[in-house]
């Protein structure tokens, strides 16, 4: 080994929502920290790994007090367990961020705040929002974006939306990744001619779709959300909020 020893962070997820996107966080995070430290570093993690059909069954149900409940349970869990910061691995579920982060006395890195940094670094200020009916109706995601930011957040319209959420269920959660599916995302943000970039804000958009795939910069709200738990595991500063 090469380098020297090196204290690294632990660094807590829940997950599990769904695990598609938990193994894209699970590689990326161990690929990022070989990359910086080299030799055998990896990054150490404790994932929460949640079941997906309870969740989802909750979400549509609108049940986010049990989905509350269940998150604050995890993050304390992750807590207890030694983590030094944590992510919530979907971006769906920030709908619960505030309480979740009142719970814990470690700082939880907001997938929004990483996609809203990178957006207005590049000078991009109207991005569409390719993600959950969730996401893309609540103000929970788009209102952070918009207050924090200043961006102008646009959304497909209705049946556009409809068709985005239902790729995300009944597709890429459950591991199918089509061609057909891909064409239709393209077909979606094509009809937007106002938008100047795309925000992949559901954490198993880049498994269909790729930056090479539009004609717009595209910012992908995984591999965000991922630099941000780099930095907490690599000692970088991890207080998000203070940093504006
Ligand atoms: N992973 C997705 C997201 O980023 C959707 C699944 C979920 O509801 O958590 O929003």
């Amino acid at each position: 080994m090469t380098n020297p020893l090196r204290p690294l962070k632990t660094l807590g997820l829940i997950g599990g929502m769904s695990w598609e996107s938990s193994l894209v966080y699970y590689q990326k995070l161990n690929q990022g920290v070989r990359e910086q430290l080299g030799g055998l570093y990896s990054a150490p993690l404790l994932l929460a790994s949640l079941e997906f059909a309870q969740i989802a069954e909750l979400q549509h149900q609108g049940d986010w007090a049990q989905l509350e409940k269940l998150l604050v349970e995890a993050g304390q869990g992750l807590q207890g367990a030694g983590a030094s910061a944590l992510m919530i691995a979907t971006n769906t579920m920030h709908k619960l961020y505030d309480p979740v982060a009142a719970s814990l006395d470690i700082p939880v890195l907001h997938i929004a705040e990483a996609t809203g940094r990178a957006l207005v670094a590049a000078g991009c200020r109207r991005p569409l929002l390719l993600a959950t009916a969730f996401t893309m109706e609540q103000d929970f995601y788009k209102g952070y974006l918009e207050q924090r930011f200043g961006l102008e957040v646009r959304v497909p319209e209705s049946e556009d939306r409809a068709e985005v959420h239902r790729v995300i269920y009944e597709e890429l959660c459950q591991g199918q990744v089509l061609p057909t599916s891909k064409a239709r995302y393209q077909a979606i943000v094509a009809k937007d001619t106002q938008a100047d970039s795309i925000i992949f804000g559901c954490t198993e958009v880049d498994l269909l779709v790729a930056a090479g795939d539009f004609d717009r910069p595209c910012f992908d709200s995984t591999r965000l959300h991922v630099e941000a738990g780099l930095a907490a595991i690599l000692g970088e500063r991890t207080d998000q909020r203070a940093q504006l």
